[in-house]
């Protein structure tokens, strides 16, 4: 049996080399974009095996695996992501340990992290989350507030005491005019984040691209890609 650490480190090779080459062949440099590593369903050992290999960005998407998880990886130098929808009673755990939280699609969300932020005397990171798949109720499947609605959200982020507006995330739509057009949804991401940035010059994040679609990505502008799958094997269960 293959030992884990080196499973995680030949993985963590193949992503390098995919970001690499995507680099180049968009005409970036490397250091443009930032991998972070989804860590979801997947033990706090393997959290701390990738720290050993140099991973500084993790991701995690639902507090019940996550808080634990961090708290038995307290001690190593990680940046940790909350890219999950996110429900205002746990968003006092969730500012506990997250850095950036990605998914920030509603007012009420802003107001509780405004809140818990300040309370556990924390500044955090915020992406709206963009849902290019929002239908008639402005928001998508996996959550999301519809283009339309991010320069307000956003506004709301930049006022609001104890959060940082970083920029903007999105996942790629499963449905609708994007469906299958990884690249064009990240292209359409990329203009809201211009749009935003004459408003907003700090917010420059632009969160786009997972396991299976990091390249276009990458080519559209993506200043950070979240990898799950190709790093840590395919989940077990949805995750
Ligand atoms: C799980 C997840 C990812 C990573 O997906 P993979 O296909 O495993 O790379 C990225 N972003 C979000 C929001 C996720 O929930």
């Amino acid at each position: 049996m293959t030992n884990r650490r080196d499973e995680l480190a030949a993985n963590l090779a193949r992503v390098e080399e995919r970001i690499a080459a995507a680099c180049a062949a968009a005409g970036r440099a490397r250091d443009e974009v930032t991998l972070i590593v989804v860590t979801k369903t997947y033990p706090a050992s393997d959290v701390r095996i990738l720290s050993e290999l140099g991973v500084r960005h993790v991701a995690e998407n639902r507090d019940q695996d996550a808080a634990p998880k961090a708290a038995a990886c307290a001690d190593l130098p990680l940046v940790w992501h909350f890219v999950g929808q996110l429900q205002t009673n746990k968003v006092r755990s969730v500012v506990g340990y997250a850095d950036v939280v990605q998914s920030v699609d509603r007012s009420r969300l802003v107001t509780a992290l405004s809140r818990e932020a300040v309370r556990a005397g924390r500044e955090i990171g915020c992406l709206i989350q963009v849902a290019l798949d929002a239908g008639a109720s402005g928001r998508g499947e996996r959550g999301g507030v519809a283009p339309g609605g991010v320069e307000e959200l956003a506004g709301l982020v930049a006022g609001a005491e104890g959060l940082r507006l970083d920029g903007l995330m999105t996942v790629a739509p499963l449905t609708g005019e994007y469906a299958g057009r990884e690249q064009a949804a990240f292209e359409r991401l990329m203009d809201l984040s211009t749009d935003l940035r004459r408003v907003r010059p700090t917010a420059t994040m632009v969160s786009a691209g997972m396991s299976a679609d990091l390249e276009q990505a990458v080519a559209a502008g993506a200043t950070h890609v979240r990898v799950g799958s190709a790093v840590l094997g395919v989940r077990p269960r949805l995750g």
